[in-house]
């Protein structure tokens, strides 16, 4: 068993790290405006084809050029994104609701959606949760009602989060409350710009902001459409295969670790003595450094399957739920360890480490919730990979 990347994508790797230090500075990586995710970056990382080499190379028409990078290099670029700390959150969402578009889209939204966001000058939201269905997304209740050859819809989403900076929300609507759930479901990509559209943000305890999105009578023509009428699961399903287009980089603790050496290396304890040389200390420091290394395992089988062609289903959910809930972990031992000064912000004069960790503590939580809480994704592993019976929904 070789757990090495091949050749190619160390060349890569080597290529995004000289990036990154020549282009990250300490205002790239301020997120204190909650908005995880900075325009310049994003755009040199477009210009660079990175946001079309994530595209799967079938799909991309040839004037947008691109799709010449292979999973195994987007899980290294998340990777070193992730290890950054670059404020990334925009990549993410720009790839996949692209490649959903290139798949499923008429040539409008091809033309006016895919080919912008891949170019880095618009950013794209998701628009699935509703204030009564999160976890049960397919309970969404936003309206689309179909006027001739216009749609018109009513409702509100939440946590659509950057749609304060995006151009385009992809949004999950009710078109047949007659039939089951899943049935009656169909996907938009909505202009953030139409009338009746109203965005308010929603300010979270780990630091992000997200939003909440209101839509009264919003109009918009049928060529907004993206998949069938009532098809809108089909297209949910395909924003999943994506989200394997950028798979790995399940590795949150790992700048929250690199932060806790440095503090109890240059820190000492009441005696005088430094933190790194107190047994206990090193001792849960070693312990998250091995959970890094099972994250790093996990994320790296995940890039290898999609590498392969292998849709991934319960081993990214498997990864999702060990690196969120160590992260979490992490976060918790790392401030205990602190002591009460560990709770000073960003900004207090004897914050220690200018506060990083007790950010990392509070942004910590919101990872086992988004994308899948850890109770919707133990069920699945439950179900899928250890056989157990199917949970009462
Ligand atoms: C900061 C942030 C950003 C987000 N960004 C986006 C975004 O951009 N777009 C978007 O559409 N959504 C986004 N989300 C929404 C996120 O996906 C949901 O919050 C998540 O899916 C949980 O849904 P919920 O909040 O409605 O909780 P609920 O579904 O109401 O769950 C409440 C609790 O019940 C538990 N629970 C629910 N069902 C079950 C079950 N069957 N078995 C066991 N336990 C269960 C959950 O685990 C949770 O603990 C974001 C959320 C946050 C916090």
């Amino acid at each position: 068993m070789d757990f090495a990347f091949p050749p190619h994508a160390e060349a890569f790797r080597t290529e995004v790290r000289e990036f990154l230090a020549a282009n990250i500075t300490p205002e790239t990586l301020d997120v204190s405006d909650g908005t995880i995710h900075d325009w310049d970056l994003h755009q040199k990382m477009a210009a660079k084809g990175w946001l079309s080499g994530a595209v799967p190379e079938e799909l991309i028409p040839p004037d947008l050029g691109g799709g010449d990078r292979d999973l195994l290099e987007m899980a290294v670029l998340i990777e070193e994104l992730q290890l950054a700390g670059a404020p990334a959150d925009g990549l993410g969402v720009a790839v996949c609701v692209a490649s959903m578009v290139l798949e499923l889209g008429n040539d409008f939204l091809k033309e006016t959606v895919a080919g912008p966001l891949l170019r880095g000058e618009v950013l794209a939201s998701f628009g699935y949760s509703e204030p009564e269905s999160g976890s049960d997304v397919a309970a969404a209740q936003t309206k689309a009602a179909r006027d001739g050859d216009h749609w018109v819809i009513n409702g509100q989403k939440m946590w659509t989060t950057l749609a304060h900076e995006a151009a385009f929300v992809i949004l999950l609507t009710r078109t047949n409350a007659e039939v089951p759930k899943h049935k009656g479901l169909t996907m938009f990509l909505v202009p953030l710009d139409a009338p009746g559209i109203e965005i308010q943000p929603v300010w979270t305890m780990g630091t992000e902001r997200s939003n909440a999105t209101f839509y009264d009578d919003v109009r918009i023509g049928d060529e907004w459409r993206i998949g069938e009428v009532d098809g809108g699961w089909a297209v949910m399903k395909a924003a999943l295969k994506y989200e394997r287009g950028i798979a790995g980089g399940q590795f949150p603790s790992a700048p929250l670790l690199d932060a806790a050496i440095t503090y109890c290396r240059t820190t000492t304890d009441a005696d005088g003595r430094l933190l790194i040389d107190d047994p206990t200390v090193r001792e849960q420091l070693v312990r998250a450094r091995i959970d890094i290394e099972v994250c790093r395992g996990f994320a790296y089988k995940t890039a290898w399957m999609a590498a392969q062609g292998d849709f991934f289903g319960v081993e990214g959910s498997m990864t999702k739920l060990f690196a969120s809930e160590s992260y979490k972990q992490h976060a918790h031992w790392i401030l205990d360890l602190m002591g009460p000064e560990g709770l000073l912000q960003h900004g207090a004069d004897a914050a220690p480490l200018g506060g990083s960790i007790e950010e990392h503590w509070r942004h910590a939580p919101v990872t086992t919730i988004y994308g899948g809480t850890s109770q919707i994704t133990r069920n699945l592993v439950a179900e899928q990979h250890l056989g157990l019976p199917r949970a009462r929904r």
